[in-house]
């Protein structure tokens, strides 16, 4: 059975989740923007949260630990090489470990870009990434830290996952993405029946992510680097896929 997966807004536009194992009771979460939308949802649903996922080190992913920890006694885990600019770990990793949660395999991808240090916890068999500020639905992090270059690597690891894997990413900047990506993919219908559909979620006020893999890659201005179209549009045919997904970086900076 696949681990059940619980999607929660906190702050003014960040996403929490939750993923939990009914077998074992184990449930984690994945940052915490602040703790209160957890606890509440935690005691609703007679869970004990056991851990604590961090992608990186930004106030609005790790700003609510310490009051949850005074509530839960969960490990928190996060990127060895971000250690001193995170809450204390009790499980330090980086880029190709893996460890158990809930009898399942979770892999650890370092996605440096919006930070040197950011990292994505992937549950391949049900089918979750969990990758904050790196690819986003329509979007992806800006480059705070990293480099386009490191960015697009980032993006190909994430790109070459199950097709069916939900992107659990850390915002709901979907709409503003969505504007973007039009501009860069005007021609794309696949985009723009997705806008269509975004626009509908957000007059309903409901999330738009997680989204499906597959989704981005048909749709994502910043995953389509390589396509003929997009780069057709951007009067880059044939140029390096990095170097058109530095161009898009740099118009999405200045939209
Ligand atoms: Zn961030
Ligand atoms: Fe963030």
């Amino acid at each position: 059975m696949p681990l059940e997966l619980v999607t929660l807004p906190a702050l003014s536009d960040n996403y929490t989740y939750l993923l939990h194992d009914s077998r074992s009771g184990a449930t984690a979460c994945i940052d915490v923007p602040e703790a209160q939308p957890l606890l509440n949802e935690l005691s609703k649903r007679g869970w004990t949260l056991t851990e604590i996922w961090l992608t990186h080190h930004h106030h609005d992913h790790i700003g609510g630990v310490e009051d949850l920890l005074n509530t839960y006694d969960a490990k928190v885990s996060g990127a060895k090489a971000d250690r001193h600019r995170l809450p204390p770990l009790n499980r330090e990793v980086a880029d190709g470990d893996r460890f158990e949660f809930g009898g399942e395999a979770i892999d650890v991808l370092d996605v440096s870009g919006h930070t040197v240090g950011h990292i994505a916890f992937v549950a391949s068999e049900s089918g979750y990434a969990f990758t904050a500020d790196s690819l986003m639905a329509l979007g992806c992090g800006r480059l705070f830290e990293g480099t386009a270059a490191q960015m697009w690597e980032s993006l190909q690891k994430l790109a070459a996952l199950d097709p069916n894997t939900l992107i659990c990413s850390g915002h709901e900047y979907t709409q503003a993405n969505a504007r973007f990506a039009i501009t860069i993919d005007p021609d794309n219908p696949d985009l723009k029946a997705r806008i269509d559909h975004i626009n509908s979620l957000r007059e309903r006020n409901e999330p738009t992510v997680p989204s499906k893999l597959s989704e981005e890659m048909a749709t994502n201005p910043f995953l389509r680097a390589d396509d003929a179209s997009v780069q057709a549009h951007l009067d880059m045919i044939g140029a390096a896929p990095v170097d058109v997904f530095a161009e898009i970086r740099a118009r999405k900076d200045r939209f």
